[in-house]
């Protein structure tokens, strides 16, 4: 694909999903267009965006018009009506854009947005609806699983680690976890070092395999 692109992304659609996606990436001072077919959708995001426009996205000409092709990033976030984000995605992926993101309400329709082309899918409901299980599940505070079945996660730190330095404990070779980072009550997350010493109330963050970390934070 061609790579005269500007940076900046574009979000077609300003549901619950668009509009949380795009004023957060205003927040992280990225640069954002957004589109939106509802008039009253787009009045409400004025001003809280870069540029928001109302216009129909499945239209290549008013895509073209708002030169989505040179968009680094464009996210396709119309998901309840699955016609209108096939024809959304193929006219993001037709203009030559290099990154579409879109997402999917189900699993096949993930599988025909994959198919046009679309670079990542996600599916929301699906992603949080897993991630809530880990947490309802456990005593973890938080968690974030990657791809390959790699996690990180917050929890409180299992007894055998209180009052005592990470050094000679030999985690790492007993569980198979990493620790990576302490935070003490009221205080801020910081690197765990070997001398790092962890008390009861103290929050942790331990990374490795998910059945790993998941035992670890059971102990
Ligand atoms: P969520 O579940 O995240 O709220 P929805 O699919 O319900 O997502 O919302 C999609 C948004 O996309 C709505 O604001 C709707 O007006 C907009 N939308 C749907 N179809 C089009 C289209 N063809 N052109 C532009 N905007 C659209």
């Amino acid at each position: 694909k061609k790579d005269t692109t500007r940076g900046g992304v574009a979000v077609l659609g300003l549901g619950r999903f668009g509009s949380a996606l795009a004023l957060e990436l205003v927040e992280e001072g990225e640069e954002v267009l957004a589109a939106d077919m509802n008039p009253r959708t787009v009045q409400e995001h004025a001003g809280l965006l870069t540029h928001v426009v109302e216009a129909d996205t499945t239209s290549e000409d008013a895509m073209r018009g708002l030169g989505l092709g040179e968009f680094g990033t464009v996210v396709v976030a119309i998901g309840t009506d699955i016609e209108a984000s096939i024809l959304s995605a193929s006219v993001a992926v037709h203009l030559g854009v290099r990154n579409v993101w879109a997402k999917a309400i189900s699993a096949s329709h993930a599988r025909i947005l994959t198919q046009i082309g679309v670079d990542r899918v996600v599916r929301p409901e699906l992603e949080m609806g897993q991630r809530v299980a880990h947490l309802v599940s456990g005593q973890m505070l938080d968690y974030i699983e990657f791809d390959d079945g790699y996690v990180f996660v917050k929890t409180r730190p299992p007894a055998l680690l209180h009052n005592r330095s990470l050094s000679g404990l030999g985690v790492r070779e007993m569980y198979g976890v990493t620790v990576v980072g302490v935070k003490s009550a009221g205080g801020a997350f910081t690197y765990a070092t070997p001398e790092t010493v962890i008390r009861p109330d103290d929050h942790i963050v331990v990374s490795g395999p998910q059945h790993k970390v998941e035992a670890f934070a059971r102990l």
